[in-house]
């Protein structure tokens, strides 16, 4: 997790890394910190807290110098403090650090016996120390950096600076990612492009065992453990959905969500070709490649990305007739999956394209030869560029923690995958309808969608009911299921409410026991004949014990289940294929309004970070 920025070159380096770490602070806001190579020495101030603060701490000083490295920490070792925040450091040496350092308890113990000085409980200090002791044994500053890589263990990068500008600044990539992006007035490096200013034109994303060395002039060497290395730099292509900013909403999590009919009428009008009056489903070249024969589909992700993938299994199952099996990618990576590359294809959701254990398990199916497939928003990122095939996410950058317009799209495109692997038959026999008609309903989903975001008021209703209570229970059947468990995850994550989402039929194996009086059950009724009278059976069962029923269907079962509920929400019908992605919109506003009324960091939920890059 945490963000990374560096730079090195003719201007000043302090305003490039305030800003820069400002847009990384999506991947971590514990503490922040930045170390400026000042003519005279280093010059470092750290803070607690979001990067608003540090830029507070520096404000009214001067720092000239044109090195300097920053980091805004999400913690893994050592509590959020302004000794455990980042830049560490050792001797002249400075690092800021992403990921773990796994045997970091062992290097510790023996750096320290050895006459070591630690100041934090970071793992982060270790890396500096040892870099020290090399030096202070006759080697160069890069020679050290080289030679204490391969005492680390874990998945980490680093930038480590030195206090005389005369050195470079040195990147080590080791598995957390980095990027080199080039500009007129020097060299940036950071652990997303987004962190780089308007004015850098081209990058090179580094890859695992890069280590590059950037001089104070701007020039820079890509070195691997053992080699040189040449690598082609990419033209930076910005997105032209990228609208910076909240403008006028109250949190980028509210934009994110207002922003999702756009979204995903784009996303349709890109997927869905419309040929002499036919519609077709297409993707890249490349990915309808690796769709093309496949016999079983498994697909990984992790939290709201394993949810999407859950709803896959639904949709593709039952349009295409395909098996497919959805693994919490930290579970497949440890479990010994059998993999078959005669049939299998794996597809991997991550929005950042950086997700550990996602990546571990898309390497895990690429070394035994099974066809890999990524679904991602970052364009160029470590997922992008590992799979054999990517079809983007194509939201726009999402800055809220809490993942909404990405899981829309990601429904939305597992909806096409199935609906691309589907004969005319077999759609004729599930649907009753032909595939034209299927994609015609489609298109339509974007308007029902802002008529979903207008019912604002009901939902704030119900999201005011919600501010106090201590439990939630969330159900649904067929496709609300995954839904179910993403309203439950939304909640917790941003309300601290503690949420469960069930399969509607699994309430009385277990959590039933739960349910006193007044305690809220929310569920969820696509209008599916076979499954509505089944949760209204459900929730009858909850409401005899004492439940505040609270249901969201659609118009034309409205009847049906506002009768027994004590709050309810209709949403425009529409065939329960799609139904699912019209729910998700008051689901996602109802846990974003239940944490205002609560006071909440809505962006910024305690505990988290949106780029999950350590296991
Ligand atoms: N492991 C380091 C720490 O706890 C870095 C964590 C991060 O990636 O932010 O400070």
């Amino acid at each position: 997790m945490c963000g990374i920025i560096g730079y090195a070159g003719l201007s000043p380096a302090l305003p490039y890394l305030l800003k820069g770490l400002e847009q990384l602070e999506y991947r971590g806001y514990d503490s922040a910190g930045v170390a400026v190579m000042d003519g005279g020495g280093a010059r470092v101030v750290k803070s607690v807290g979001s990067t608003s603060r540090l830029k507070e701490k520096v404000s009214g000083q001067t720092f000239t110098g044109g090195l300097g490295i920053g980091h805004t920490r999400w913690a893994t070792h050592g509590g959020v403090s302004e000794e455990n925040a980042h830049p560490q450091s050792a001797g002249p040496l400075y690092i800021v650090h992403n990921g773990i350092v796994e045997n970091e308890r062992v290097l510790r113990e023996e750096l320290q016996s050895r006459g070591a000085v630690f100041f934090s409980e970071t793992d982060t200090e270790t890396i500096v120390h040892l870099v020290h002791r090399a030096m202070e044994e006759g080697k160069s500053f890069p020679e050290s950096v080289r030679s204490v890589l391969p005492l680390l263990e874990g998945a980490y990068s680093f930038l480590m600076a030195h206090a005389d500008p005369a050195e470079p600044l040195v990147a080590v990539h080791r598995g957390a990612p980095l990027l080199l992006g080039s500009c007129s007035h020097g060299v940036f490096v950071a652990s997303d492009m987004t962190a780089f200013p308007g004015e850098v034109h081209s990058m090179i994303p580094l890859e695992v065992d890069d280590m590059v060395l950037i001089r104070c002039d701007g020039r820079f060497e890509i070195l691997s453990l053992d080699d040189r290395r040449e690598r082609k730099p990419e033209p930076i292509r910005r997105n032209p959905y990228a609208v910076h900013g909240k403008g006028e909403f109250s949190h980028y999590m509210f934009k994110e969500i207002c922003e999702q009919p756009a979204m995903l009428d784009r996303i349709l009008a890109s997927r869905i070709r419309r040929e002499e009056e036919r519609l077709s489903v297409c993707f890249s070249p490349d990915a309808e490649k690796v769709l093309s024969g496949v016999r079983r589909i498994r697909i990984v992700g992790c939290g709201t990305s394993y949810h999407a993938g859950l709803f896959g299994k639904y949709r593709i199952e039952s349009l295409a007739g395909i098996p497919v099996e959805v693994d919490i990618a930290s579970e497949f990576r440890y479990r010994d999956p059998v993999l078959d590359p005669a049939s299998d294809l794996l597809v991997a959701l991550t929005q950042s394209g950086e997700t550990a254990d996602t990546l571990a398990a898309l390497r895990m199916a690429r070394d035994a030869g099974v066809p890999t497939l990524a679904l991602v928003n970052a364009e160029g990122s470590t997922a992008a560029r590992e799979a054999d095939a990517t079809i983007l996410l194509d939201a726009g950058p999402e800055f809220g923690v809490a993942a909404t317009k990405t899981f829309l799209s990601q429904i939305a495109l597992l909806t096409l995958i199935g609906l691309y692997l589907a004969s005319d038959d077999r759609l004729r026999e599930r649907e009753g309808k032909s595939r034209e008609e299927i994609l015609s309903d489609f298109l339509k989903i974007p308007a029902l969608l802002d008529k979903a975001l207008s019912l604002s008021a009901g939902v704030i209703d119900i999201a005011r009911s919600l501010g106090e209570v201590s439990t939630v229970l969330f159900m649904g059947r067929g496709g609300d299921f995954p839904l179910a468990l993403e309203g439950a995850l939304k909640l917790k994550e941003i309300s601290y409410i503690h949420a469960e989402g069930y399969a509607g039929g699994e309430l009385k194996h277990g959590p039933l026991a739960l349910v006193e009086k007044g305690t809220p059950v929310i569920s969820l009724l696509s209008p599916d004949e076979k499954l509505i009278l089944k949760m209204v059976s459900n929730m009858k069962e909850t409401l005899s014990r004492g439940a505040f029923l609270i249901s969201i269907g659609s118009e034309r079962h409205q009847e049906e289940f506002s009768s027994v509920s004590s709050m309810s929400l209709a949403l425009p019908d529409c065939p329960p294929l799609f139904f699912p992605l019209v729910s998700a919109v008051p689901l996602q506003l109802m846990a974003y309004h239940t944490a205002c009324f609560r006071g909440l960091d809505v962006d910024r939920p305690r505990n988290l970070a949106k780029s999950v890059t350590v296991e």
